[in-house]
């Protein structure tokens, strides 16, 4: 049935005991711990089977109808209907699936619309930006000019007024909208209008809340940004990988700067599966799932403000929360620790305030696997009681596992 079928169907195991031994290993872990990193989610067996198909053995430079390998016929056929569904599930005019990652997809962005030494307006780092936003560390600080706005010390929103003055006095070449911790909708049309005032490209970088964009549970970048990247992989529930999404006017650019400017071979496989994803948010389920995310995600959010901890906003538009640990006697280093040997796995991050860190958490994964408000609120008290006393660790980890045990991600 799935990659899994086939290590238990021997194959793998006999083969290679070794790596056999670490994906059984990985399973074991994923299905007897809480996936609650924001960015993770269960992708579907059906997903799974179309990275594991013969498709990862194809090259396929170039894009359908035109590539530089022969017997690219079912590569172009699983890329068509790839884009053709991306198209439609987010109403844009034109979808290039072939971005190997998020940060690709970003980098690709940048190659359409920008010259090196351009200025870009984007979040910054410590306030929830993504590397692909200006870090020193990263080809975008290296080759591009960023100036980060910010988000406001007491409230934890986007300051909307700064973007517009440092819109006006910077004049950028691209504005980028898109975090990797913001917990509230993003008020695309007033990055639009700011955009516009000042000549600027829009680009969002939506990788995560493009799942509940396909869902119908947040609202949808696409008619007011000018490119809008995005990763699968993470509420969207593909394979991991990314897209852009634009309008005809700047598709070839897009397409051209994805293949060859900043990519090979496009991996087959994961368009095959991207497809499989695509198809499976275009359903009622999926949008009954996206808005179990948001529920899911509010309810965890009102059990962890309720043990103590600080909440950034005060709750959370989306799957994602992150939240202050210190009142409970933890920063989120420490808390990121004491929790995965709990079976709570979750990430730390940047606050809004401050130098200490908080703890990110996002309810895609648990959501896939059917839990629940009643469920999100248990977990919430879990982990305020392992934060609060490092001994209440063990008992916790015996309920995270039968937690778990009733919600297996995948058919046993
Ligand atoms: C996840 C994410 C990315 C990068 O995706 P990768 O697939 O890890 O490269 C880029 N931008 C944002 C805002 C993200 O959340």
């Amino acid at each position: 049935m799935t990659v899994t079928h086939a290590i238990e169907a021997d194959i793998l195991r006999r083969q290679d005991p070794q790596l056999a031994d670490v994906l059984l290993a990985e399973r074991a872990r994923q299905s007897t711990t809480l996936q609650l990193i924001a960015a993770e989610n269960f992708t579907s067996p059906a997903v799974l089977a179309a990275l594991g198909s013969p498709l990862a053995n194809k090259y396929a430079e170039g894009y359908p109808g035109s590539r530089y390998h022969g017997g690219c016929e079912m590569a172009d056929i699983a890329e068509r209907l790839a884009v053709e569904r991306a198209e439609l599930l987010f109403g844009a005019e034109h979808a290039n699936v072939q971005s190997h990652s998020g940060s690709s997809a970003v980098l690709a962005a940048y190659a359409a619309l920008l010259r090196p030494g351009d200025t870009v307006l984007a979040l910054g780092l410590p306030y929830g930006g993504h590397l692909t936003h200006g870090s020193p560390a990263n080809f975008s600080g290296r080759w591009f000019d960023f100036v980060g706005y910010g988000v406001d010390a007491e409230t934890g929103l986007i300051d909307y007024d700064q973007v517009r003055t440092l819109a006006r006095n910077h004049r950028p070449k691209a504005v980028v909208c898109g975090s990797i911790a913001y917990p509230r909708h993003i008020d695309y049309a007033l990055f639009r209008d700011i955009a516009d005032e000042v000549g600027a490209y829009l680009i969002a970088d939506a990788a995560h809340p493009m799942g509940l964009v396909a869902g119908g549970a947040a609202p949808n970048p696409v008619p007011y940004a000018d490119v809008v990247c995005a990763t699968t992989h993470k509420v969207l529930r593909g394979p991991r990988g990314g897209m852009i999404l634009c309008g005809s006017d700047l598709a070839e650019r897009v397409d051209r700067a994805v293949f060859p400017f900043t990519q090979g071979g496009a991996q087959m496989h994961t368009i095959a599966a991207k497809a499989v994803a695509f198809g499976e948010a275009a359903t009622p389920a999926f949008k009954a799932y996206a808005h179990q995310v948001v529920a899911n995600a509010r309810a965890l959010a009102a059990g962890l403000a309720a043990e103590g901890l600080v909440v950034t906003t005060g709750g959370t538009d989306t799957h994602l929360i992150t939240a202050d640990p210190a009142p409970l006697g933890v920063d989120g280093r420490d808390a990121r620790g004491r929790l995965a040997a709990a079976g709570m796995v979750l990430d730390c991050c940047a606050l809004p305030h401050g130098d200490a860190r908080g703890v990110r958490l996002g309810t895609g994964a648990v959501t896939t696997q059917g839990m629940g408000e009643t469920e999100m609120a248990r977990i919430a008290q879990l982990l305020a009681g392992v934060l609060r006393e490092e001994t209440e660790t063990q008992k916790a980890r015996e309920e995270v596992r039968e937690l778990a045990g009733r919600f297996p991600p995948y058919p046993a």
